[in-house]
């Protein structure tokens, strides 16, 4: 155990690597940079090159690679040897500021939307320095920012980076407006506590709908699912606790703060948390505990599944993102404090967060939406599709009194004393823990619960920023026209509370009842991706993320687009996939089921026995294959005329509208017949194989 100090960002070129191997003032001048974001000089580029090459090579390093995160939502690397020709057939191992800096690569490869048709080919990836260097098999990767030729975001990380100035700017603005003069910074922070299932290596390998799509397209339930409650914290089996033994030494290798790890609520379900971090650091290091996840498992002949819903039937995985703001002197602005002036700031920047939630709903559900998330949202085990926000009793009850003590001080007092008198003390564990609700207020800070397993937290975290920087600015604008701050700072406080106290919401968010009062109360409820994606690209949400300079219309056009074909090609996939496995495999399978019964049943016939089990079983799976022959050939008629839509939009309402259900429809026979045909003859693992087996 005394070795984890050691081994904690061993393989990570961190402030202690970079003292070590850059001369002084280099560190101090690369440190600077980084703090103002200011462009880094050529030479001062080629001495951070050359330590973090020695630094490298040291770690055994031979290759390195610019690490970028394009919108497929997984990151992407082309690795670099160090070589170089040095005369006489000799080599020197070489790295240069100018490749540290900037890497060239072929955008058209990678998910572009419009901007490809329009753009030239060529992509750049431009480092990010405020993200360590770190080795990964033998490579020294450089995280970095993906663009355009013309420099437009092609990637997560670049629309993060800049909702983080954004929202930097706009906090420092309400906090002078305060009365702080000091905080020079703030930084957004994240923790994502990430799930995921472990089944057997060999299980996985004989599934095809598992291999193509990262979740089970058929698989009737097994006679025991997660109704007994007995995974949740239950004791770790040793094969995992190996895995998990093995994935936390290598993150803590990697500097990832990886904390807890503990069985979820479904059999063959887990969790792993961190402690949070800077959103861009918490955003590249949950990249990497995803990808490492999949390569530990792999060793122990394991497969890690991150898709959101893998199995029918029992609860598929999600992510939560865990949100704050913190100061560069550490102060968290949503820890409600002691003192009643900061306890206004508190109500402020809580007010903040409820108007930027009840106004940007739409948002916020677009960056969580996905095919497969769509199987989890509204689905009784995750929050709804609908956004809603908790900040349980206690603080109800303080938001409450604010709303109508405002009517009274007008009429009585014409002045506000918010604070000591309105506002009781309040602890942070008086929160209590409703899961239901998909944006809770969790003591000092936010937990946003609806993102799926296999998003990269970037999306969410960068609309999160600007969403609450847009009010933030709002207030500012407002506050800088007042006299009295104070009374500013109250009316705004009290108007947010009333003019958004729709958004709040303490009950059950599972609950039938709740859709009804939301649609009551106006509240959005997008209930797939093809519904919500639209909303992308209204002229409210264009100027949003232009004024903050998070994206340019074009750059928005493309999102929308490409993440519209990412829900299409899914499906397409889904489909696709499915069709083969009944045809190829399926139909075999049963067919020779029935036959050997039909054989069976003719054989005792010759002996006068009785063969009445053969005789109606075969009948039963002969009639239901009957019905799964039609519904297949349904869907194959429904594919067939997705080549006639040309408008994404449109073929993503089709796959909504038409294919799923037909999706569905087929599904439902074909696990009826899984539970008819026997064991040896049914060509996958079944749920309970590999739920129960690991
Ligand atoms: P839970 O009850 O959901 O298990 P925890 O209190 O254990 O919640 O914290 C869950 C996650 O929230 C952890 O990853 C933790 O590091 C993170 N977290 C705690 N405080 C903050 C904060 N101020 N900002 C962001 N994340 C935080
Ligand atoms: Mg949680």
């Amino acid at each position: 155990m005394s070795r984890i100090p050691e081994i904690f960002g061993s393989l990570v070129f961190n402030e202690t690597a970079m003292k070590e191997k850059l001369p002084h003032d280099t560190y101090k001048a690369l440190k600077k940079t980084v703090q103002h974001g200011k462009p880094l000089d050529i030479n001062l580029a080629n001495e951070v090159a050359n330590g973090m090459k020695e630094w490298a090579l040291e770690k055994g390093a031979t290759h390195f690679t610019h690490w970028f995160q394009p919108m497929t939502g997984i990151t992407a690397e082309k690795h670099d040897s160090f070589i170089a020709p040095a005369g006489n057939g000799k080599v020197i191992m070489d790295f240069s500021g100018k490749e540290l800096i900037k890497g060239e690569s072929d955008a058209s490869s990678f998910p572009s939307g419009g901007l490809r048709a329009t753009f030239e080919a060529r992509g750049y990836t431009a480092w990010d320095p405020s993200s360590y260097a770190f080795i990964k098999d033998r490579t020294l990767c450089i995280p970095t920012a993906f663009c355009s030729y013309s420099g437009h975001a092609l990637d997560k990380k670049t629309p993060l980076l800049r909702s983080m100035d954004t929202i930097n700017k706009q906090v420092l603005r309400v906090l002078r407006l305060l009365g702080d003069d000091t905080t020079k910074s703030i930084r957004t922070t994240v923790g994502a506590e990430q799930e995921y299932f472990l089944i057997k290596k060999d299980h996985f390998k004989q599934r095809k709908d598992l291999i193509f799509t990262g979740r089970t397209l058929f698989g009737a339930k097994p006679p025991k699912g997660q109704e007994l409650d007995d995974h949740y914290f239950g004791a770790i089996k040793p094969c995992v606790l190996d895995f998990m033994s093995e994935l936390d030494d290598e993150l803590w290798k990697l500097g990832i703060l990886a904390k807890t790890e503990h069985n979820e609520a479904a059999p063959a379900q887990h969790e792993l948390a961190p402690i949070f971090d800077t959103t861009n650091i918490a955003t590249d290091h949950n990249q990497l505990t995803m990808e490492i996840m999949k390569k530990i498992a792999y060793k122990h002949d394991l497969t890690c599944l991150l898709h959101e819903k893998p199995f029918a039937g029992v609860n598929g995985s999600g992510k939560h993102n865990n949100w704050s703001i913190i100061t560069d002197s550490g102060e968290n602005l949503f820890e409600a404090g002691d003192k009643p002036e900061s306890n206004t700031r508190f109500l402020l920047f809580l007010a903040a967060v409820i108007k930027a939630v009840d106004e940007y709903q739409d948002l916020l559900r677009i960056s969580v939406a996905s095919a497969g998330n769509d199987h989890r949202l509204g689905g009784g085990e995750a929050p709804p599709a609908i956004m809603s926000i908790f900040i349980g009793d206690e603080l109800g009850e303080v938001v409450n009194s604010i709303i109508d003590e405002c009517e009274y001080l007008k009429t009585e007092q014409g002045k506000m004393a918010l604070g000591a008198k309105v506002i009781p003390q309040f602890k942070k564990d008086t929160t209590d823990r409703n899961r239901t609700s998909p944006f809770a207020f969790t003591g000092n800070k936010f937990e946003f619960r609806m993102l799926g397993s296999a998003f990269s937290v970037s999306g969410p975290n960068f609309v999160l920023n600007t969403i609450v920087a847009e009010v933030l600015s709002q207030f500012a604008d407002y506050m800088e026209t007042m006299d009295d701050l104070e009374l500013a700072t109250s009316t705004l406080i009290s108007n947010v509370f009333k003019n958004h106290n729709r958004i709040i919401f303490n009950g059950n968010n599972y609950s039938k009842e709740w859709v009804k009062e939301a649609e009551k109360r106006g509240l959005l409820n997008l209930k797939s991706t093809a519904d919500a994606l639209p909303y992308y690209i209204t002229d409210k949400n264009v100027q949003l993320f232009e004024k903050h300079r998070i994206f340019t219309k074009d750059e928005l056009y493309s999102r929308y687009e490409i993440l519209t074909e990412m829900y299409c090609k899914t499906l397409n996939i889904e489909a696709l996939t499915m069709i083969d496995m009944v045809k190829q495999d399926i139909i075999p399978a049963v067919s020779c089921y029935a036959n050997d019964l039909c054989v069976t049943a003719t054989n005792k016939k010759q002996l006068s026995l009785n063969c009445k089990v053969e005789e109606s079983v075969a009948k039963e799976v002969s009639d239901l294959s009957g019905v799964m022959y039609n519904l297949l050939v349904k869907l194959e008629d429904n594919m067939s005329k997705v080549k006639d839509y040309s408008d994404y939009r449109q073929l993503s309402e089709y796959y909504r509208d038409v294919v799923i259900p037909s999706m569905n429809d087929l599904r439902e026979v074909v696990d009826a017949l899984e539970v008819l045909v026997g064991t040896d003859y049914w060509p996958y693992p079944s749920y309970a194989e590999m739920l129960f087996y690991i």
